[in-house]
């Protein structure tokens, strides 16, 4: 079942038209978001990262936050789901050709959840191989990335890079040539015990799962530094990890044509064990 508007209609009824400005410009904002145990994790933070997306388009979402919140877990409850993975999209809606958002009155609004596979063992046990694209990362006086927009043709270009160099993630540069993020995950690297990630000045997405691992490195004493980098810099690097609300603490084993890792290392591991402790605990205190 799909929630589509504002009700939940069957998967092959969910129908929107072809004149929604989300299909015809990639006028629109989305979330991903993870149940864990049938309890969605950190939703506070993604409901307002989608209102700061909605707002910074001018995009009015059709509901309240806590309408959204109900209506998730309808979709969830309809589909029998407990470990899953949640998209909410809004985008302008249908209207006649032409850029003006007013030309579309009522936004189309839609969550589906599906259920959470699991990603390969191997990818947390050796770590993946990821590269640095060619394709730069959108300048952010043109489209900011903090906007997680339905227009996501600059990550998929730097994705076609990764797939044509067999790698599993592309992490992009910004214009002026510092690290800033993958196609759809936060990158980080630690050097000299200090965990390293690029700051959201560079131009990235703030990821959730970013600031949990910001976080968690604090709790456990270990240093963090969020800054402009090179690519020279993770090359130097002892570990590095991608991250994001599905992969959570991903190990990364090789920069293409650049660099070897040892195997997942100690902090890594260490902040993914505290990514795990936050989900069970923050899961079972809501789900009492
Ligand atoms: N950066 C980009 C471009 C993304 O698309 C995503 C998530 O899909 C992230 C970073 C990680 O964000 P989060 O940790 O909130 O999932």
């Amino acid at each position: 079942m799909i929630y589509l508007n504002n009700k939940l209609v069957p998967r092959d009824r969910a129908r929107i038209s072809v004149f929604d400005h989300g299909f015809l410009y990639g006028d629109g904002i989305y979330e991903t978001l993870r149940a864990y145990n049938g309890v969605v994790f950190m939703f506070d933070k993604h409901i307002e990262r989608l209102y700061r997306s909605a707002s910074l388009i001018d995009l009015n979402i059709p509901m309240s936050p806590d309408a959204v919140k109900r209506a998730v877990y309808k979709t969830i409850k309809a589909n029998r789901l407990k470990e899953a993975v949640i998209r909410i999209t809004v985008s302008r809606g249908a209207g006649p050709v032409g850029l003006d958002p007013a030309l579309c009155p009522e936004p189309t609004f839609v969550i589906f959840a599906t259920q959470f596979r699991k990603y390969p063992e191997q990818f947390y046990l050796k770590g993946v191989k990821i590269t640095i694209a060619d394709t730069r990362r959108n300048y952010s006086g043109a489209l900011d990335p903090r906007i997680k927009s339905l227009n996501f043709l600059n990550n998929i270009l730097a994705k076609i890079e990764a797939k044509k160099k067999d790698a599993y993630e592309a992490i992009m540069l910004n214009y002026r040539g510092y690290l800033a993020e993958g196609t759809i995950s936060n990158i980080f690297f630690i050097k000299d015990n200090v965990l390293h990630t690029p700051s959201l000045k560079v131009g990235l997405l703030d990821g959730i799962t970013r600031r949990i691992i910001l976080d968690a490195a604090k709790a456990l004493h270990i240093a963090t530094r969020e800054g402009s980098f090179k690519p020279r810099d993770i090359q130097g690097a002892e570990e590095a990890f991608i991250s994001n609300t599905t992969m959570e603490v991903m190990p990364v084993a090789e920069i293409s044509s650049m660099k070897k890792f040892n195997g997942p290392g100690r902090i890594t591991r260490l902040l993914h064990k505290a990514y795990k402790q936050k989900v069970a605990d923050d899961t079972r205190r809501r789900g009492e």
